[in-house]
Parts: C-alpha cells; sequence; structure tokens
C-alpha cells in the first residue's frame, strides 16, 4: 500500500535495513524502515491519514514514523545532496537510495527492496551484503566507515554475536586501528551505555563480552579489570539461575540485560560504580536504577556472606526490597552451594503470608500506630523462620 501511495506521488519507496536483512536470513523483524526518495513525510501523512493511523512527523530531519495496530514503520527521506529534488530522472533516483545506503553501517544492513507497483519486490544490493550474509561476515562499506561514527564498533560485534557471523578481515583491522587511535572515546556516554545495554541483550552476549576483551573496549568503560575467567564463571552462575527462574515461573524478564550489568561490574568500588555512571551520563532516574542496583547488590551479598546464621527471615529482608534482575544478581555473585537461598525466595519465602491482620491486632487491643507494622513485621520473620505455623500461634506470638 506504501507502495501504490508512493506510485501516486511520484516518489521510490524501499523497505531497507535490518528488516530486509533478516527476510533473507528469515529471522522474524517487526520493525519497518521505509525509505522514501522525495519526501517521506508527505508519504507518511497521506498514509496515515487514509488508514486513520496515528503518524508523528519531524519536519526538519523529514522523517515520521507510523503506527498502525500497534506496530511501528518509520518513514526516512533518502539522504542525498537532491534532497528537496522529488522524483526525478530514474539515475537520480538510484543514485539517491544508494547514497542513503551508502551512509550505513555494514554490508549486511545497507540491503533494500523496492515497494513501488512497477518494480515491487526488486532487491537492491549496492555493497554486496547478499554474499556477506551467505559467508557469514560482517563488513563495513568504506575505511572511514568507524571515523563516521566509532559506536559502529558496538554494532559489529552484537550482529557478529547474534547471527554467529565472523567480522570480515578488513574490518577486524579498521577496528583495531579505531581502538589505537582512541576513536571509542569520542563516543557520548548515553551512547556507550546504549551499546552496552543492546549487547548485554543478546542471547549470546558471552560472545561479545570476549570480542570486547580481545579488542580491549572494556577499559572505555573501567580502569580496574572488568573480564576474566572469575567474571565468566559468575555470569555462567547468572545465566544458570536466569533459566531457573524462566522454567519456574514461565516468565521472562524483559531487562535481563541489568543482571548482566550489575555481574560485570561486581568488582568495582563504590567510587568506581559512580563514575560509571558519570561516565554514561546517566540520568536520575537511570542512577536510582543501575547504580543504586549495583551498589545494593554488592552490598547484600557482602551481608549474606558475612552473616554467621543465614535464616529465611533475614534473606528475605534482604533480598525483598530488590527487583527480580537484582536478585538473579545476587545470586549469581555467592558461591553455588547457596543457590538455594534464592530459589527458595522465590518459590517460598516471598509468598509467606500472615493470615492474621491489623484487625486481628486491634481485637487484641493494639493501637493502631506505628508498632502495627513492627509487630506484622516480626510474626511474619517468625513464620519465616518456622516458629508460627498457624492462625492461633500467630494470635498468640502477636499477644506478647
Ligand atoms: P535490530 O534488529 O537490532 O533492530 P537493525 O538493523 O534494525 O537491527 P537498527 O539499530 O534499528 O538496527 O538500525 C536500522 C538500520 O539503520 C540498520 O540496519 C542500519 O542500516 C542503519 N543504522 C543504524 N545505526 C547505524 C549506525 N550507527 N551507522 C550506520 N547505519 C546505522
Amino acid at each position: 500500500e506504501v507502495g501504490m501511495l508512493s506510485d501516486e506521488l511520484r516518489m521510490n519507496a524501499y523497505i531497507v535495513g535490518g528488516f530486509v536483512r533478516d527476510l533473507l536470513m528469515r529471522n522474524k523483524n517487526f520493525d519497518v524502515d521505509i525509505v522514501v526518495e522525495g519526501d517521506a513525510t508527505v508519504v507518511a501523512r497521506t498514509y496515515a491519514g487514509r488508514k486513520g493511523a496515528k503518524v508523528s512527523v519531524h519536519d526538519k530531519f523529514k522523517t515520521a514514523v507510523v503506527i498502525l495496530n500497534g506496530d511501528r514503520i518509520d518513514f526516512a527521506t533518502a539522504r542525498t545532496e537532491y534532497y528537496d529534488f522529488p522524483a526525478a530522472a530514474p539515475e537520480v533516483e538510484s543514485s539517491s537510495i544508494k547514497n542513503d545506503l551508502y551512509r550505513r553501517d555494514f554490508s549486511i544492513n545497507s540491503l533494500a527492496v523496492q515497494i513501488n507497483n512497477k518494480d515491487f519486490g526488486k532487491l537492491i544490493d549496492f555493497f554486496g551484503g547478499q554474499k556477506d550474509i551467505k559467508d557469514k561476515k560482517i563488513r563495513v562499506l568504506h575505511n572511514l566507515s568507524f571515523v563516521d561514527d566509532p559506536s559502529r564498533v558496538f554494532r559489529a560485534i552484537r550482529f557478529a554475536v547474534r547471527f554467529g557471523f565472523e567480522i570480515g578481515p578488513h574490518t577486524k583491522k579498521l577496528i583495531k586501528h579505531s581502538v589505537n587511535l582512541n576513536l571509542i572515546e569520542r563516543i557520548a556516554g548515553v551512547r556507550l551505555f546504549q551499546e552496552l545495554k543492546y549487547i548485554l541483550s543478546e542471547d549470546n552476549y558471552i560472545d561479545a563480552l570476549k570480542l570486547l576483551d580481545e579488542y580491549d573496549l572494556f577499559k572505555y568503560y573501567s580502569a580496574k579489570e572488568v573480564y576474566n575467567s572469575g567474571k565468566l564463571e559468575n555470569l555462567e552462575n547468572l545465566e544458570k539461575i536466569y533459566s531457573w527462574y524462566t522454567f519456574q515461573f514461565s516468565e521472562v524478564c524483559d531487562e535481563i540485560y541489568k543482571s548482566r550489568f550489575c555481574v560485570l561490574f561486581s568488582n568495582l568500588t563504590f567510587k568506581e560504580v559512580v563514575n560509571l555512571g558519570e561516565r554514561f551520563n546517566f540520568s536520575g532516574k537511570m542512577r536510582d536504577d543501575l547504580i543504586k542496583g549495583l551498589l545494593k547488590t554488592k552490598n547484600v551479598v557482602l551481608k549474606i556472606t558475612k552473616t554467621k546464621e543465614v535464616t529465611p527471615a533475614k534473606v528475605y529482608r534482604l533480598l525483598n526490597p530488590l527487583s527480580n534482575e537484582y536478585i538473579f544478581s545476587v545470586g549469581a555473585l555467592l558461591s553455588q552451594k547457596d543457590d538455594y537461598l534464592i530459589k527458595d525466595y522465590f518459590t517460598k519465602y516471598r509468598n509467606t503470608k500472615l493470615l492474621i491482620s491489623g484487625n486481628d491486632l486491634k481485637k487484641l487491643g493494639y493501637k493502631p500506630s506505628k508498632l502495627f507494622g513492627v509487630v506484622l513485621e516480626k510474626l511474619l520473620d517468625l513464620k519465616l523462620d518456622g516458629y508460627i505455623t498457624n492462625k492461633e500461634d500467630e494470635l498468640n506470638w502477636a499477644k506478647k
């Protein structure tokens, strides 16, 4: 439909990037990126108007997003020197999509499929993307690619591990050059974090960490060594606990990268953790979540390891304030023989509830006050530790 509409508007339209790559590789991908030679905002507005869909337009960059039945379609105008010149001669049109594709990161991401009616389905491959998909290679399009955007170094690693591809020999060399030239330092903090987050969200992120180490990229995150065999063991623990959890509760965690992040940086000191947050230019919200989460995780691990007698109530009180991601990291950092603490927490402790309530306390003559909460908390601890087994016990203890 977008293609037919583009015909009407006399513009060429293409689906580009990840969607085409994944289509050729038979992977699922629901993010559609459309590039229009002409003006994408006109196509997006008209399309959304006809479909009764929501559209938000960025006039300055000539881009737009249409949300249709919950799916997102991104529209962008092909960026070339012919920017303001809608649909002229075919050479100009094709050079225009060509220029747009030339600005992209890797050959596998530089493929396009035309969607205009007359050329519907025509695959456009200027830079050998199909061959590289076949050869399983991540290759940049030109020598200055990492100079243009050093964050592509991290993208290369991410795509390599996601698809089980190799980074091509020349591209490898260019990555090493950009590390030697310290180009990575130029990446803005927000971006540096974003790339790490994406990497830690990949299923095969452990392979990616190996590559980050090989290319000596961890130094841009911390001066202290964060990656070694001990860390690998912790990360493997984490994955064990997390797969136990997903199996047990048939529930996945959308932000598992947070657990991985915590384990990865678990050996940093307080000061170093704070510095990391600063390097990432974290907003207050991110600091409160990830930086505090990491510090709390470390603290809970320390407390559990230092405590002589780790009772269920103590475990409950330590873990309960943490969200699941951080509880997984606590588990990963404890020695394996203590795994059961985390498992018991999820299967037993967190579901333990008192049978009596504030009302019962009132009947016993307690005046509603702060003390109420304290008494209920104490009762729950007794129940967790097995001193209380039924409602009568609860009432008896409450009387005391
Ligand atoms: P994913 O499945 O991770 O979303 P994707 O290929 O769709 O993969 P995006 O980050 O959404 O990745 O980018 C969409 C497209 O935009 C890419 O396929 C690539 O062509 C281009 N692109 C994105 N980031 C860059 C970059 N830093 N440099 C060059 N091209 C980029």
